[in-house]
Parts: C-alpha cells; structure tokens; sequence
C-alpha cells in the first residue's frame, strides 16, 4: 500500500510538473507582449489613416481655393492692376501651402506604411504562437491523459489492497502518513527503518522479535508503522 502510494505521489507530481505547462506559461507570456504590440500598432495605422484622410481634404480644399483664383484671373474679369497683383500673390501663396500640405501628408503616408508592417508582423507573430498554444495544448492534454489512466490504475490497486487490511490499521496508515511527509509506513531492513534511516537499538529489536506477527509495530523513532522483512535481521 506504501509503494502504491509513493507511486500515486509520484504521479501526481509528475501531472503537476509537465514540461509543457512551463510551456504554455512561456508562450501564454510571448504572446500577450505581442498581442499588446499588435494593438499598439493598430491604434497607430487608424492614428495615422484619419491623419492621411485629413491631410487629403486638407489638400483639396487649397486645390479648391486655387482653381477658383486661376479662374478668376483667365476669365479677364479682374482689371483693377492691385486687385491683379493681390491675386497673383495669393497664387503662388497657395501653390506653396499645396506643396508643403503634399510634403507632410507623404511623411503621414510613409509612417502608416512602417506601422502597417509592424501590424502585419505583430498580427502574424500572435497567429503563429496561437497555433504554438493549440499545440502545446494539445501535447499536454494528451501527456495529462496517459497520467490519469496511470493514476485510475494505482488507485484502483489501492481500493483493492485497503479491502485486505482492517479499517483501524487503514486509518492509522492515513493518519501516520499525513504527519511524515506520505510515508506512513516503512520497512524494517537490516535493523534500519527505512522510514527515518535510523538504526533501532538491541533493547528495541529485542522487543520487537518479541511481538507477534499480527501485531502492528511502530518505529521507536520515527514512529512510524514498521514493517517486518525477510531481512530485518532480527
Ligand atoms: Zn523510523
């Protein structure tokens, strides 16, 4: 019953600690700082995108203004020699405010380009740890699987093995168990518990070569349930 019961602890232990739980941890991890950079640059491509439509209107407004001012000046209608020169100048004043309004929205158009990559690779990098995840995901379940049939075995041994030992000694087993760190009960080899390692001295060995079979020993050291071995050397 001990050595199904380390095995159970052993087990358990093991479904606990498997390698790809660490894994999925670490990649859970990666992926919400590339999912945060993902979102970072998707708030800077619509930043910029209503940057760009703005600078559009922008532009065609002054366009606007411009043609309206070229008519003006072709249709002949304006004779007045300042009113000429007023218009004139505001002319090349709006073919400049065109040029410098163009300038900046082709330095917008080429930093929504960059952060259009970088969403690109960002959206890409989470995809692909997604799929990393649903992998690793499925390795472990599939790891977790072989590990419970293994533990639905063991304790089903157990219930088998408890059916063969009485309720007062199961309880004291359980209870022994729970104060040592999972082992409840221990071999006697060679003289030695091998619950504590500790040697038993004569006077004790004495007593114990004394005691029935049937009769539960404890460890005088450890106190824990003693077992006795072909090779107790009593
Ligand atoms: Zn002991």
């Amino acid at each position: 019953m001990q050595g199904i019961d380390v095995a159970l602890a052993q087990l358990s232990h093991r479904r606990a600690n498997l390698p790809q739980i660490a894994r999925l941890d670490q990649l859970r991890t990666e992926r919400a700082e590339v999912d945060a950079r993902r979102v970072q640059a998707q708030t800077r491509v619509s930043d910029l995108t209503a940057d760009q439509e703005q600078a559009d209107k922008e532009v065609a407004n002054v366009r606007a203004r411009r043609d309206r001012d070229q008519q003006r000046l072709d249709s002949g209608q304006v004779t007045n020699p300042k009113d000429l020169q007023s218009l004139q100048h505001e002319l090349v004043a709006l073919d400049r405010r065109i040029g410098s309004l163009e300038d900046a929205e082709l330095e917008v158009m080429e930093e929504l380009e960059t952060a259009q990559a970088e969403l690109d690779a960002a959206t890409g990098d989470v995809a692909e740890l997604d799929a990393r995840i649903t992998e690793e995901t499925t390795e472990l379940d599939k790891a977790a699987s072989a590990i419970d049939a293994d533990l639905a075995e063991r304790r089903t041994e157990r219930d088998a093995t408890a059916q063969r030992v009485s309720d007062p000694l199961i309880t004291l087993y359980d209870k022994v168990r729970a104060q040592h760190g999972g082992v409840g009960a221990a071999a006697l080899r060679h003289k030695r518990c091998e619950g504590c390692r500790l040697e038993i001295n004569g006077a004790d060995l004495r007593e114990i070569a004394a005691t029935p079979d049937d009769e539960v020993l404890r460890c005088p050291e450890c106190n824990r349930i003693l077992i006795r071995t072909e090779d107790s050397d009593l």
